[in-house]
């Protein structure tokens, strides 16, 4: 009667815990300069279209599988998991090429080249796009460069930074596909709830650390089959339970 779900999904709210940046590159303006900019997307707002900062999906993607690589030896004991994607990891042999074979649980859960992977990430789009909109514009420092020889600013390099702002709350979607076996399933689902878990340890962007502040899954708790997903189903109990305890 409990059967598997197809599709598993979880609504997380977050805020800033230090002032955010997520970088999207560098201005080709002059070389010496560093200018890394927030990311934004317009939304439309009573008729009006604002432009907002929002955490990239894939700075989220990427910093969950960073954590997932390093508590998957622990899960899957024995088995190899690939540290980077990188192209010449490819090249060499050393990343998970699906064409030629077996792919590690990190690689089959995120994704790699020619796999997509069980889980989608949306980007984080803050619970008050107007507000920060407008607080946004204040959250710009200037920064200088100093000469390591003469100690004086190195010429050129003045350039100015935009901060997201200390507890901005933001929200997300991750979900997750069920699509192979229950055992695999459950294993690879506290992989990913695991990584989620350890989110507020991790940096986002160049020192942003955030705060789960709510999470909300569908289908609901105690509509999930623990017989078939004990491990993940008790993951997830511990992740609402740490969610409510920071209220
Ligand atoms: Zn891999």
């Amino acid at each position: 009667m409990s059967s598997l779900p197809r599709i598993i999904r979880f609504k997380v709210e977050f805020k800033t815990l230090n002032m955010l940046q997520v970088g999207r590159g560098f201005s080709e303006a002059y070389s010496s300069v560093d200018n890394p900019q927030l990311t934004y997307r317009y939304i439309m707002d009573s008729g009006t279209v604002i432009r907002v900062p929002v955490i990239p999906a894939s700075t989220l993607k990427g910093v969950l599988r960073v954590i997932a690589t390093r508590i998957a030896p622990y899960l899957y004991p024995g088995q190899r998991i690939c540290a980077t994607i990188q192209l010449e990891d490819y090249e060499e042999g050393e990343c998970c090429n699906p064409a030629k074979g077996s792919v590690c649980p990190v690689c089959r859960v995120f994704g790699t080249r020619d796999l997509p992977g069980k889980i989608s990430v949306s980007d984080a789009i803050p619970k008050d796009p107007v507000k920060l909109s407008r607080m946004i514009e204040e959250c710009i420092y200037t920064h200088i460069r100093l000469s390591r020889y003469t100690q004086t600013v190195v010429r050129g390099a003045l350039w100015t930074k935009q901060y997201i702002p200390l507890y901005t709350p933001f929200e997300f979607k991750l979900e997750y596909r069920l699509c192979g076996d229950p055992g695999t399933e459950d294993k690879d689902l506290t992989l990913v709830i695991r990584s989620l878990r350890m989110l507020p340890y991790e940096r986002l962007g160049r020192a942003g650390l955030v705060q789960l502040t709510k999470v909300e899954v569908t289908p609901s708790l105690n509509a999930l089959p623990c017989n078939k997903l004990p491990n993940a189903v008790s993951e997830i109990e511990k992740l609402l339970g740490e969610v409510r305890s920071r209220e």
